[in-house]
Order: structure tokens, then C-alpha cells, then sequence
């Protein structure tokens, strides 16, 4: 455990500040933590110290920080090829790596176009959509629909179809308009209705939406069960599985975001089997590898693929990155692949969710507490407030004091959460919530 000093390391001396760190450049802003190593749940810094890192390394790490079985996929690969151009050429790891996915993503999503983050794997999906629709000779299908609170990635595209914030405001004129239908956000209801008791009105104005603007869109893209960004929000099942009854109702694809839910987040290995449930087009990145290296996977059905298929070169889909299909990246995948292949990743997937459950369940009527929600091994806390904001000054703060108690955490505004790799220990995921119990009650 670290000493509890409340500071980081200021001045290192193989760092000349030439480093641009996203989201801290405030002049009073604690510098970064120097980390050197990484096991299991654990982050290890230059001074020795340790830290539980509790929200797996920005949702990424899936299993543990340099999980053997990982480092050897890549070492092997990387002594084999370790890149190769993929138009026109092709090597094994995507091969096997595109059939695997095809095998375990819910049924119909056959056909696996690789890129390298989340928020390319959210542009093309965005693409595929309206390149199909002008393909299918539906070209005034250019809108999309997507839902308040979402968070979708930091390009353009992405941005576009993410809720307005402080994460997009500056860059306003780049960005494309969208439709904004309500999510199910059960604690704050866009009705005004409790989930005891409601029928999932929050769905109707999605309905006004389809229904007004029909033949103008192309798809409904949503993050399924769970907005991460927007605040670890937690949707009933049945809202999603409405969601996809009504893009079928009216004609329309749905691309699920399943950046941040797939590789069992959820207690699934998918988000969308929970409401049992396909979409058209799926987006996967961040536990893709392991969390090891930066890749995507955006998983269209046959029939967006079909209509892509021509003699005629101008109707190809021209989107390719310099590292579409990573050699490394697709071997770390498929190393992590084989681990849930091996071991029972999804059981304890199910025990993290059901100490979550437990601590959370002991938080109950906290004076500070708001709400709580999970879904499989997510929790999160939302603190008292008149509105979820993620510039509250509440945040650093708690993510000093659990520094200083030896747990990474980064609240988002007022809500706290826990996303842990799935090597935590339940001795070490208790300690995380001892931390968070013993914070509700440091805060002023
Ligand atoms: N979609 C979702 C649901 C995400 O949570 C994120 C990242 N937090 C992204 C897309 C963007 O991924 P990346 O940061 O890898 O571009």
C-alpha cells in the first residue's frame, strides 16, 4: 500500500513535459503517475508503489495486465510478420481471428471489417450504413438516430452522433446533425415515470422520431444496456430489445456500440444477447485484444455485405487504415479468445457482479447516494446531485483520495464506478469498495 502522501511524483527525470496529456491540462492539475509495470489487477509505479487499477485502464484491460498467455501470442507474431498492408494482401491471425468473432457474435454478423479504436470502428459502421443505403438505391437515407447521453468516440463522426458536451463543444462546426431519441436513464426517467411501473414509455419518442422521418434514416446506433461515457448508465433489457423491434418496424439498421460492453463486461459476451437481441452492425474494440493493443472490429450482416459486392470498382467500401488488421493485434485477440475458450472467464465475470451486488446493496440509503446500478462485472455510484455533471469538482478529488489508498479510480463527475479486469481477487475487489464506502463519508 502506498504511503497515503496525497502527492504524486511532480518531477521525473526522464520526462521534459514534451509529453500532451488528453483531458488534464489545468494549470493546478496533479501531475500524471509515472506507472512502470503492470500485473494482474495491479499497476505498478516507478517509486514501487502500488495501485489497484479498478476501471481496467480506460475499459481496456480484459483479463489482467500482461497476461502471460497475451505477451507470448504477441512475441511469437511479432517474431513471425508484424505488419502487413491488407488491401490486397491477407495472413492467418485476421483469418482465423474474423472466423472466431463470426462464431461467438450473435447470429447473422458474418462479415468482419477490421480498423484500430473504438471511435473508427464507430465511423465505419457509420459509413457502412450509408454507403449501403445509397448502394441499395436509398440514397436519402443519410440520418441517423442515436440516444441522449451517448458517447460514441472523440473523432468527428463520432462526436456527431455522441451527446453534446464539454468533450464536443469546441469542435461544433465540424459535426453533422443527428436525430436524439431519449435513453432508458431510469434513475433521472426522460418520462417522468418509475421503472416499477412503466411500460418502457421512453421508447415512444424514438417511435415519433422513425415515423416522422421515414425514408430519411439510415440506422438507430446505440450502446446497449450500458452508456459508459455519459455516465454508467444502465438500461432495462427490454428497452433495447424495443429498440431493435422498432428499427425492424420501420426499416432501419441498428448498429450496436459494444466497444466498452463486449468480452463480458455485461455477464454476456455480448450486450445484446442479454435482451436477446442482433443488430446489423456491431462495433468492438478495447477488450478485443485483451486490451493489449489498439484495434477494432466493426461486424456487418450478410446483406450490408452483399450489397457491396460488384463487378463495379466505385462501389467498394474505401476505408483503410495503415494498420487495418494489425498482425499483432489480431494474435493478442485470439490469445484472449482462447482464454475464455480454456477457463470460465464468464463465471467470474458473474462472481465480480455478485460482490458488486453485495457492497453496493450495503450502500443503500447513504445519505450521499443517489443511485446504484450494475450490470455484470460493472457497478457504479451516482452521487446526490441536481444533475449528472462530469465537470464536478467532487471527481478529482475522489480520484486523489483513492490514489492515496492505492486504488485507480476515475469517477465520472458524480458517479463513481467499478470496472476491474477480471484477474481481481475478491480479497483486492473489496479492498476497492472499502475505499469508495470509507470516501462516501470523507466527502464534504
Ligand atoms: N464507443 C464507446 C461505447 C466507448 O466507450 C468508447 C471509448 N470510451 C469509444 C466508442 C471510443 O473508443 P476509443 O477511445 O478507442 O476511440
Amino acid at each position: 500500500m502506498p504511503s497515503g502522501s496525497g502527492q504524486n511524483p511532480s518531477t521525473l527525470a526522464w520526462d521534459q513535459g514534451a509529453v500532451w496529456h488528453p483531458y488534464t491540462q489545468m494549470l493546478n492539475a496533479p501531475p500524471p503517475l509515472p506507472i512502470a509495470r503492470g500485473e494482474g489487477a495491479w499497476l505498478i509505479a516507478e517509486d514501487g508503489r502500488r495501485y489497484l487499477d479498478a476501471i481496467a485502464s480506460w475499459w481496456v484491460t480484459l483479463h489482467g495486465h500482461a497476461e502471460p498467455a497475451i505477451v507470448n501470442a504477441i512475441a511469437r507474431q511479432a517474431e513471425a510478420l508484424e505488419q502487413v498492408i491488407f488491401a490486397g494482401c491477407t495472413h492467418r491471425p485476421a483469418a482465423e481471428l474474423a472466423a472466431r468473432l463470426t462464431e461467438i457474435l450473435p447470429a447473422g454478423l458474418s462479415r468482419v471489417f477490421y480498423s484500430d479504436n473504438g471511435s473508427t470502428a464507430v465511423e465505419v459502421a457509420l459509413k457502412l450504413a450509408l454507403q449501403y443505403w445509397r448502394l441499395r438505391q436509398e440514397p436519402a437515407r443519410t440520418r441517423f438516430v442515436t440516444l441522449e447521453h451517448a458517447y460514441h468516440g472523440d473523432t468527428a463522426a463520432a462526436m456527431s452522433v455522441s451527446e453534446p458536451s464539454y468533450f464536443t463543444a469546441a469542435f461544433e462546426p465540424l459535426l453533422f446533425s443527428v436525430l436524439r431519441a431519449p435513453a432508458a436513464y431510469c434513475y433521472r426517467c426522460p418520462v417522468g415515470l418509475r421503472r416499477e411501473s412503466c411500460n418502457i414509455d421512453c421508447l415512444a419518442p424514438l417511435e415519433t422520431l422513425l415515423a416522422a422521418n421515414a425514408g430519411q434514416i439510415a440506422a438507430v446506433l446505440v450502446e446497449p444496456l450500458l452508456q459508459g461515457a455519459g455516465g454508467m448508465i444502465v438500461h432495462p433489457r427490454e428497452f433495447l430489445t424495443g429498440v431493435r423491434r422498432l428499427c425492424d418496424q420501420y426499416g432501419v439498421l441498428l448498429i450496436a456500440d459494444e466497444v466498452l460492453t463486449g468480452f463480458g463486461r455485461t455477464g454476456a459476451m455480448f450486450a445484446c444477447e442479454l435482451a436477446g437481441i442482433a443488430p446489423d452492425i456491431i462495433c468492438l474494440s478495447k477488450g478485443l485484444t485483451g486490451g493489449f493493443l489498439p484495434m477494432a472490429a466493426t461486424v456487418a450482416t450478410e446483406a450490408i455485405y452483399q450489397a457491396f459486392l460488384s463487378p463495379d470498382r466505385g462501389r467498394a467500401f474505401f476505408h483503410g487504415h495503415s494498420f487495418t488488421a494489425n498482425p499483432l493485434g489480431c494474435a493478442a485477440a485470439l490469445a484472449s479468445l482462447q482464454i475464455f475458450h480454456d477457463e470460465p472467464v464468464l463465471r467470474r465475470v458473474g462472481q465480480i457482479g455478485a460482490i458488486h451486488q453485495e457492497r453496493l446493496r450495503a450502500l443503500r440509503g447513504h445519505a450521499r447516494v443517489g443511485d446504484f446500478r450494475r450490470i455484470g462485472a460493472v457497478a457504479a455510484v451516482e452521487l446526490k446531485q441536481d444533475q449528472y455533471d462530469y465537470l464536478s469538482d467532487c471527481a478529482p478529488r475522489l480520484r486523489q483520495y483513492y490514489l492515496d489508498r492505492g486504488v485507480l479510480l476515475r469517477p465520472l463527475g458524480n458517479v463513481i464506478y467499478v470496472l476491474p479486469p477480471y484477474r481481481i481477487t475478491d480479497g483486492e475487489l473489496h479492498q476497492v469498495w472499502d475505499v469508495i464506502t470509507q470516501s462516501l463519508d470523507w466527502l464534504d
